[in-house]
């Protein structure tokens, strides 16, 4: 009778052991574990007739390891545009079963684990397939491999593809971010083509065929893996106590690329000091019509940014910083992709930074991410999160949020901390971190661990909510030196009320005296502050300006008074339309006004012709303002009211 119970229990256990660990299928913005830990991708791929048809055939041999009993477990795998003919598995011939619907982010081919196998054990899945490699949906769109201007090259993540990662569109692999693997790639071309890829090369001559074998003994996410297929030229760029640097382009391109490059050894050098030493074996670049994107140690670069000789390249800074962030620490899935994007566009930040300074550099690049932010995405992409933000139009896999509003929340969080904890943090979860995978939280933790500050709501407000603060500022009472300014949160109630916004403003005194900054940090939905040291004369407030931060919010009006202490207009009082300007702004005033002027960024106030409309509109013309932030000054009997104004030139 024990015995028999015993046996029941068994039974039991097992019965649940099995459902505890069922399989769940990959899914881009989740991480389901799996039985399996790929190991080693070793492609062998035929590109002699890829041009301009993109056809293909090849082999690949996936070295896997159980993690889990593999006992009626799967090995999953992805292909997208192409046919599988035959699958191995440990020699052995095997199936591949299609699971689910093409259209599905989870859909993929399972292969049966072998019988016999343990925990701990490896096998080498080896999978031939052959056909024609496609884009992103087949819509010439961006993920996927591309043929174009003479080059067959694949882009490793899509931009609508429900599935994320886009390498399956030419090597059958397990296409998730959180399973990285060693690479080796030997790929055939005709003769005088060269191919890219990431890793070290060696080359193997036949009198009509070049082998290209790129090995790369560093864990990769497969959405970094590339190859790019062209008649390249190699240019090399070398420094002491730097890897390798190289990059791809076509002949006709060389003298362009040359000076578009020339400061990346530098570039290389300042992240080197920030961030810690290069994580991989080659800083690689190679030429395509579309990009950039940051393959591991082979980005792609789009062409006509190396063409256009910008030596600060800030395009290819970004992708340079995404080789420590997004490359040697991957997102654990694309719920968390803002740890790639938000990073590697601050980086564009910081190597400004190390070109022009930190006040003329960094503050005026993140106060361009701003505007941008503001001006255009916010009202194309709407109010998104950065983490685990939604994809469905007008976003996208990549929307435009978590690179502008991310680079300047990483900015605001870099003042929050200060500029050593923050390096420090970094460091220390690059470190942690390194050739594996991260998550939203782990980056917190690790903050929160090396700077001892609490960063729940700054992560909360700043992360995981949408939108952003927009502020309306009153001057209640000019006294001496010193001003009564009220600070009103007035954003749409779903965004929230923000309870840490360092705001710095500048005081603009007449006759080009110099600007006189105060900061102030708004912590509640409607604060006044008094502000000592005011200059007496200053003649108008530019908020968001200075020499310590910019805060990410957009200003709805500041309000001030001229001598007396009494308000007569209202920001009700003025309407400007529209915003951002095109060619024309128009001022309604519903109440009779003394003058109007404009102030540009930097506080000097700028001749304009304006034509009077009718009683209460005058129409400012804008066609001959650089693009930028400006203020429109409405002064009448007893006080003025500022509001800025948005001048975006395409
Ligand atoms: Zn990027």
């Amino acid at each position: 009778m024990k015995q028999y119970s015993i046996y029941i229990l068994l039974i039991l256990c097992i019965n649940s052991i099995t459902i505890f660990a069922q399989q769940l299928p990959p899914d881009p913005l989740a991480y389901n574990p799996q039985p399996f830990d790929v190991l080693h991708y070793d492609v062998k791929m035929d590109l002699t007739q890829a041009l301009p048809s993109r056809n293909t055939h090849g082999r690949c041999d996936i070295h896997i390891r159980w993690i889990e009993n593999p006992n009626d477990k799967v090995f999953i795998f992805h292909l997208q545009g192409l046919t599988v003919d035959s699958v191995l598995m440990d020699d052995k011939k095997t199936n591949a079963t299609a699971q689910g619907k093409q259209e599905e982010s989870t859909f993929h081919y399972s292969v049966p684990a072998p019988i016999n196998k343990l925990q701990g054990d490896t096998a080498v899945v080896i999978m031939v397939y052959s056909g024609t490699m496609t884009d992103e949906l087949g819509a010439g769109t961006w993920g996927g491999v591309s043929y174009g201007d003479s080059t067959v090259y694949a882009l490793g993540v899509g931009f609508q593809a429900n599935y994320v990662s886009t390498t399956r569109h030419w090597m059958p692999c397990f296409d998730h971010p959180s399973d990285k693997a060693t690479f080796k790639g030997t790929i055939i071309a005709r003769k005088g083509m060269t191919v890219a890829s990431v890793g070290t090369l060696s080359t193997n001559q036949t009198d009509d065929f070049t082998f290209f074998e790129w090995t790369h003994n560093y864990p990769c996410a497969t959405y970094l893996l590339t190859f790019s297929l062209a008649p390249y030229k190699t240019l090399r760029f070398t420094e002491n106590n730097l890897p390798p640097m190289v990059v791809y382009a076509r002949a006709r391109d060389t003298a362009a690329t040359r000076i578009s490059f020339k400061l990346l050894p530098r570039m290389v050098r300042s992240f080197t000091q920030l961030f810690g030493a290069y994580p991989f074996d080659k800083v690689g670049y190679c030429l395509t019509q579309k990009g950039a994107m940051e393959h591991q140690t082979m980005v792609s670069y789009n062409t006509s940014l190396a063409q256009s000789k910008d030596t600060v390249n800030s395009v290819a800074a970004h992708e340079l910083a995404h080789q420590w962030f997004g490359d040697c620490v991957s997102p654990l899935d694309f719920r968390h992709a803002w740890l790639n994007e938000s990073f590697a566009t601050f980086c564009e930040s910081a190597w400004s930074e190390e070109l022009f300074g930190f006040e003329k550099g960094f503050l005026t690049s993140q106060s361009t991410k701003i505007n941008r932010y503001i001006n255009t995405i916010l009202k194309d992409e709407k109010a998104l999160p950065l983490y685990d933000f939604s994809r469905t139009a007008p976003s996208s896999n990549y929307p435009e949020t978590i690179y502008q509003k991310g680079a300047v929340v990483l900015g605001m969080l870099r003042h929050k901390v200060g500029n050593d904890n923050f390096y420090k943090a970094i460091r220390a979860y690059l470190q942690q971190y390194a050739y594996k995978n991260a998550t939203t939280d782990f980056l917190k933790n690790v903050f929160e661990k090396e700077t001892n500050i609490d960063l729940d709501t700054f992560f909360k407000e700043w992360v995981l909510q949408a939108g952003i603060p927009e502020l309306r500022f009153t001057v209640l009472k000019r006294e001496g030196n010193s001003v009564q300014l009220r600070v009103e949160q007035v954003q749409p109630e779903s965004y929230g009320t923000y309870s840490e916004i360092p705001v710095e403003l500048g005081f603009v005194r007449p006759d080009n005296q110099p600007t006189v900054y105060s900061k102030i940090t708004v912590k509640t939905k409607d604060e006044t502050f008094t502000i000592n040291n005011v200059p007496n004369d200053y003649k108008s407030i530019l908020p968001n300006q200075g020499l310590t931060t910019r805060s990410l919010f957009r200003t709805q009006s500041i309000t001030d008074i001229t001598s007396v202490s009494d308000l007569n207009a209202t920001q009700d009082n003025v309407s400007i339309s529209p915003v951002p300007a095109n060619g024309y702004i128009s001022v309604v005033t519903q109440l009779p006004y003394r003058s109007i002027s404009i102030i540009d960024n930097n506080g000097n106030t700028i001749t304009f012709s304006q034509e009077r409309i009718n009683d209460t509109t005058i129409r400012i013309d804008t066609n001959t303002w650089i693009s930028g932030i400006y203020f429109v000054r409405v002064e009448f009997e007893r006080n003025f009211i500022t509001y800025p104004v948005i001048v975006v030139k395409e």
